[in-house]
């Protein structure tokens, strides 16, 4: 049976999530009296939003130059600088703040509703769209679109089919199915779908036992590849935190690749050149010669995992720094600055991760986030082959990128 709305829509937004609910939130408030609809396939609406940022949701980050904000996606660095101009991190802020939800900044720069609690943020969107009359469907999966009459023939799961002048498809990370295929028949190439932001499963004896030891700041790097730096956390199944978070997400394509087995190279000490700690070697050896190397760690590096460093350059437990023979010092100078960790696969960080790949950002003009193939279809959020890296890059994205798709959307009609 086929269910019709009783009257055209004049925006239909698919997608309930955070690009989708800002999208049609500005739309409509550009466009009184318009008629707009969200259409969500799930039976909630702002499911990612709500489990978040651990549930405090990460809304945005302190970052106010749209050319360093831009920096911190792997993909879409060059699209995004312009977009940042039109709506950035501040923009953000003050539209909540104007809705009676303060924002606050941590010390790392991500910002959290002074709450710590996502629901805050999904309240004020609701009681945005309840004000600004959008209607909301959910469990209505979209399943086809067709470009008619000027507009759009939308049909979905549920056999409900609408027609609407415009679409803002935002649908978040894509999968093989009806709405990639509807996509795709838009005219669409999708770069492949890969994961981003996870932690490695590394099985090595020098990590083994210490899982929940972090560091304030590593360097790691593929065998090819710029090395990513930040504070690391050794799990049960191998290494997290954000220096490998950036790093999942900056090679992302040769993780994928390498299916994700392949060498880790980190550096623990890289405020250190090996000439530095040469001599800070040999300091030791004079002024701390009777101390025991495997008790004595170096500043920066955890007991514990000091042990196994030096166990790993076959350095005697029990030998004093006065001991430490050249080789041995070569080999521990190579555990310290460039020790080689074997991946053995990968793990869903529970902070948070997005997919890589999507629709190409070259199919779209990012000025007004319009389809270059098909005028008045919008895509917005993680649907396109954007995202950045951990710390509330990826929402703003999505703010940023449906706010344009409202504003070229609402300035199209009204012309
Ligand atoms: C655990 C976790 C924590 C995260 N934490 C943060 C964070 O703190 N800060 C941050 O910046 N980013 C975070 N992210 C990433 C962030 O959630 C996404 O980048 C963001 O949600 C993307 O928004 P979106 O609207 O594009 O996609 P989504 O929020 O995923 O919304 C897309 C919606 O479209 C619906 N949909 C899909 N297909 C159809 C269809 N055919 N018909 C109708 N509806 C459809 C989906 O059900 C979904 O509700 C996190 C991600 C995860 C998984």
């Amino acid at each position: 049976m086929t269910i019709a709305l009783p009257r055209d829509l004049d925006f239909a937004v698919v997608g309930g999530g955070a690009a989708g609910f800002f999208g049609a939130l500005h739309y409509a408030a550009r466009k009184k009296g318009a008629r707009a609809a969200i259409f969500e396939k799930g039976p909630g609406f702002l499911q990612k939003v709500r489990i978040s940022g651990g549930g405090r949701c990460n809304v945005t980050h302190a970052c106010f130059d749209p050319k360093k904000l831009a920096e911190h996606y792997p993909r879409g660095t060059r699209e995004l600088r312009a977009a940042f101009h039109q709506w950035q991190p501040q923009d953000t802020i003050d539209w909540f703040e104007r809705r009676g939800v303060a924002l606050k900044t941590e010390a790392d720069g991500r910002m959290f509703p002074t709450t710590d609690d996502s629901g805050t943020i999904i309240d004020c969107f609701h009681k945005e769209a309840e004000r600004l009359g959008i209607e909301k469907h959910k469990k209505t999966e979209l399943v086809d679109l067709v470009r008619k009459d000027q507009g759009f023939a939308l049909t979905f799961a549920n056999g409900l089919t609408i027609h609407a002048a415009q679409v803002l498809l935002a649908g978040g990370s894509l999968k093989a199915n009806a709405l990639t295929k509807a996509i795709e028949k838009c005219g669409h190439p999708l770069e492949p779908l890969v994961p981003s932001l996870f932690a490695v499963n590394v099985a090595d004896r020098r990590l083994s036992g210490l899982s929940g030891i972090s560091l304030e700041n590593v360097s790691v790097t593929l065998s090819q590849g710029e090395a990513r730096q930040g504070p690391i956390l050794i799990t049960h199944r191998g290494l997290s935190g954000p220096a490998i978070l950036r790093l999942s997400a900056w090679e992302a394509r040769t993780f994928a690749a390498e299916k994700y087995h392949l060498p880790l190279r980190i550096n623990w000490l890289p405020t250190l050149n090996p000439q530095a700690l040469q001599a800070a070697f040999a300091n030791l050896r004079t002024k701390a010669g009777r101390k025991r190397i495997s008790k004595d760690p170096l500043e920066g590096i955890p007991k514990r995992l000091w042990e196994r460093l030096v166990e790993a350059s076959g350095i005697d437990k029990a030998a004093v720094w006065s001991q430490l023979k050249k080789d041995a010092q070569h080999r521990l100078t190579e555990e310290c600055l460039n020790g080689t960790f074997e991946i053995t696969g990968k793990t869903t960080n529970r902070e948070e991760f997005v997919t890589a790949g999507g629709v190409k950002r070259s199919s779209i003009n990012f000025k007004t986030m319009e389809s270059r193939h098909t005028p008045g279809l919008y895509f917005a959020g993680e649907c396109i082959d954007m995202d950045g890296i951990t710390g509330g890059f990826n929402f703003q994205a999505a703010w940023t990128t449906a706010v344009l798709a409202a504003r070229a959307a609402a300035s199209k009609q009204a012309s």
